[in-house]
């Protein structure tokens, strides 16, 4: 089981990469018309490139959708549903990209924008700490995301293990008259619990994607 704070060294090591990539342009290869920077920081992240990881994601993605499209065609009478997202490296391109707004990852966006055109709710919930609730949240409109619900952590949830804080966030959800259909995350933490008609697990390479 990962703790908080190293997960937060991981994070803190792999900027600390990619500044070092910045500062040293003559290291650079990039073609006319690549950021330099970009092409750098996409590949500070992980022992895998940016295009297999949207490749795998896209795997994944291309099993959620139909079973989506069939769901979201059926509901329950009187249902509200809802679609939980974890964030960093699912939502959006955490570790492949340093800027702000971050993009989002296109694999995932396609399947929420197809639910937020039906009537879904999309709920976020991260392990991000409170603090910075305003720019994640202006991030995820930004790139396209429609936010019913953002669920950040608080003082004291940044003691609890991390996978019994995102279940309790999705017990809350439905405990607002939410069915959650699916819960689509890149970690295990994300997913365990239950508390989800269906789970979609992204690749995290082994813990190297937070
Ligand atoms: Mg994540």
């Amino acid at each position: 089981m990962t703790r908080p704070g190293m997960r937060r060294t991981a994070t803190l090591a792999v900027t600390a990469a990619a500044l070092l990539a910045i500062a040293a342009p003559a290291e650079a290869s990039a073609g006319p018309g690549t950021p330099a920077v970009v092409t750098a920081a996409r590949t500070a992240a992980a022992d895998v490139d940016y295009g297999t990881w949207q490749k795998d994601c896209r795997a994944v993605m291309d099993q959620a959708l139909p079973y989506l499209q069939q769901r979201i065609a059926q509901p329950k009478p009187g249902e509200k549903q809802a679609i939980v997202f974890d964030i960093d490296n699912t939502a959006l391109e955490t570790d492949f990209g340093f800027s702000f707004p971050q993009p989002a990852n296109k694999p995932v966006l396609e399947v929420a924008e197809y639910a937020q055109e039906h009537g879904v709710a999309l709920f976020f919930v991260t392990a991000r700490p409170g603090i910075i609730a305003a720019p994640t949240e202006y991030n995820l409109e930004k790139t396209g995301y429609e936010v019913s619900g953002l669920h950040v952590r608080g003082f004291f949830d940044l003691f609890k293990n991390v996978a019994d804080y995102k279940t309790a966030q999705r017990v809350a959800i439905e405990s607002k008259g939410y069915t959650i259909i699916a819960n689509i995350g890149n970690s295990a933490t994300d997913l365990s619990g239950g508390h989800a008609e269906k789970t979609y697990k992204l690749p995290d390479y082994g813990g190297q994607l937070s």
